[in-house]
C-alpha cells in the first residue's frame, strides 16, 4: 500500500475507526488501513476495499469476512463500511454499541467491540466529552 493510499483512507474515515468510532486522539496504538475483504482472499489494494480501523478492531477481524450472529448461530457477512450505512447497523447504547441488525451483531462479537476494557475506556471518553466523535459532515 502507497502512503498516500493509506493517508487517503485516514482522511476519508476522519481518522476514526470505521467498525466502533474510536478516534485515533483518543487510543494509543495506531489506528491500521483494513482490507475490507483480506488480501488472502485475493482482493484488491484499493480505495473501495478499504477502511480505517483501529488496532483492536483490525485485529480482531483479521481476514474474516463472516461471523455468527450471537444469539442464533446464522452465520452472516460483516458490516462493510463501503457499503453499509453504520447508523443504519449500529447504535450507541452510552458505551455500549448496540447491533441493529443481524450483521451488525455478529460484527460486535466478532471485533469484540463490548469487552469490558473497550466499554470503561468508552465510559471514561464520555465523560470527559470525547466520546462519540461528530462524524457528520
Ligand atoms: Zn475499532
Amino acid at each position: 500500500m502507497t502512503p498516500a493510499l493509506r493517508e487517503q483512507v485516514r482522511q476519508r474515515a476522519k481518522d476514526c475507526c470505521e467498525y466502533c468510532q474510536m478516534p485515533q486522539s483518543c487510543t494509543r496504538l495506531p489506528h491500521e488501513a483494513d482490507h475490507i475483504r483480506a488480501q488472502k482472499h485475493k482482493s484488491p489494494t484499493k480505495l473501495t476495499n478499504m477502511c480505517w480501523a483501529c488496532a483492536l478492531c483490525n485485529g480482531h477481524k483479521g481476514s474474516d469476512a463472516s461471523a455468527y450472529i450471537p444469539d442464533t448461530d446464522e452465520l452472516v457477512r460483516l458490516f462493510n463500511p463501503r457499503v453499509d450505512e453504520w447508523h443504519d447497523h449500529f447504535e450507541w447504547d452510552g458505551p455500549e454499541l448496540h447491533g441493529k441488525t443481524g450483521i451488525a451483531q455478529a460484527t460486535i462479537e466478532l471485533l469484540k467491540i463490548n469487552s469490558e476494557t473497550r466499554v470503561s475506556h468508552r465510559r471514561m471518553l464520555i465523560e470527559v466529552g470525547e466520546f462519540p466523535p461528530d462524524l457528520n459532515d
